[in-house]
């Protein structure tokens, strides 16, 4: 696509946009692409307001970004998060949240929600699966209690919840897996996209189809070529990050984004490594989401500008300076690293509350520094200069418990 001024349409100041929305949900508009990459900003409408990309979605997957309020999140800049409809599903189960006036009320957030359709979880952390043209039959992985999911039910579910993006029903294989297994997953998942794109919707929620196909270029071609006959809001590609080298994630992800519309938002599911997403958004993605800045906060590490470091060590014993110096967030203009480290090692929550604040504050400035380098045709120079330091160095095994979780 050739850089367009003319589709600056978009003033950037999110803080202008009142409800009524002036876009109907699902307009995306491209603002701005990359020179030399396949990068671009742009804005995604939903049904809860617009959504600057690329973006980060913070993880709420048991309807909460763990240790954070929604104001918080706002305070942080914000402007998506995601959630798990499997996790939703076994607890507190929808017919509470529906009770309680759907998901934004439920967790009060009135912001936009991605929800996943369930099938990661169904394929990854439950028992005894049963794959059938209609679903899977699995077993609850709280209370071993059968129950059964298909294209058809996570549709509704999703409709129930009220989300603003949902995803469509997929079959996610481990890797490694053989190219017959990846080929009958991408039969399944396009089989189930056709079944998901024509079944009800909550009032303005939009569906993104899923790119599946395990390393194979030709089945990751197949599928987008598939789903985009189908017509989706948006396109997601799915089954990265679940422990495969890196060299094979980022091939997996460039087969899967190269074929889908240009003119529709894409989305790697999972993936949290900022070099990575800024490859990622090299290509053309325009949404992320991971554990990642939650979990390590759990874990007493802080990611920086400059890198990633463990605030529990020795080092920041003493240390007066605040977790990142020249941190905007709560906790950097509060409070020492010193403290931070002393309330983590005796295990005050208010440590890791803390440390969340100023991992998910990072992820999102970070995000925002990528979108003003694209604006000013400047991204490859960002690259360079500051993707390579931000790398998590997440072990294969990291990666795979992250996106358990
Ligand atoms: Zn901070």
């Amino acid at each position: 696509m050739p850089a367009d001024e003319d589709r600056f349409l978009i003033n950037t100041d999110m803080n202008s946009f009142t409800k009524p929305w002036p876009r109907p949900p699902g307009t995306f508009d491209i603002q701005k692409v990359d020179p030399h990459s396949s990068a671009r900003t742009g804005v995604l409408w939903t049904a809860h307001g617009p959504i600057e990309t690329p973006a980060f979605m913070p993880v709420g997957t048991q309807a909460t970004v763990k240790c954070l309020e929604p104001r918080d999140l706002t305070a942080a800049g914000a402007q998506v998060i995601l959630s798990n409809t499997y996790h939703l599903l076994v607890r507190p189960g929808l017919e509470i949240i529906e009770a309680c006036g759907g998901l934004h009320r439920f967790m009060g957030w009135d912001g936009p929600i991605l929800t996943d359709s369930g099938g990661f979880q169904v394929f990854s952390l439950s028992g005894l699966r049963k794959i059938r043209d209609t679903g899977v039959e699995f077993q609850s992985h709280i209370d071993g209690r059968a129950l059964f999911i298909g294209p058809v039910e996570a549709m509704a579910a999703q409709k129930t919840l009220g989300s603003d993006i949902a995803m469509c029903f997929d079959e996610c294989p481990p890797y490694p897996c053989s190219a017959q297994s990846a080929c009958q997953a991408v039969d399944k998942t396009l089989l189930w996209a056709g079944l998901c794109a024509n079944q009800a919707r909550a009032s303005g929620q939009l569906v993104f189809g899923i790119v599946q196909g395990g390393e194979f270029r030709e089945l990751r071609e197949r599928c987008a070529r598939g789903l985009t006959a189908i017509g989706f809001d948006g396109y997601a590609v799915g089954g990265v990050s679940v422990g495969e080298p890196e060299p094979v994630l980022l091939q997996e992800v460039e087969d899967g984004v190269r074929l889908l519309p240009v003119d529709r938002p894409r989305y790697v599911m999972g993936l949290g490594d900022m070099w990575q997403m800024a490859e990622a958004v090299a290509h053309g993605v325009d949404l992320f989401d991971c554990v990642i800045p939650t979990r390590h906060a759990r874990n007493g590490s802080a990611f920086t500008a400059h890198g990633f470091y463990p605030v529990k060590a020795g080092a920041a014993k003493c240390d007066t300076r605040p977790v990142e110096e020249g941190c905007g967030c709560y906790c950097c203009q509060t409070f020492s690293r010193a403290y931070v480290r002393h309330l983590l090692n005796v295990n005050e929550i208010l440590g890791v509350r803390l440390l969340t604040l100023h991992n998910v504050h990072r992820y999102l400035e970070t995000l925002r520094e990528m979108r003003g380098a694209i604006a000013v045709g400047a991204f490859g120079d960002w690259r360079r200069a500051c993707a390579a330091r931000l790398r998590v160095a997440a072990s294969v095994a990291d990666a795979q418990a992250v996106n358990a979780g």
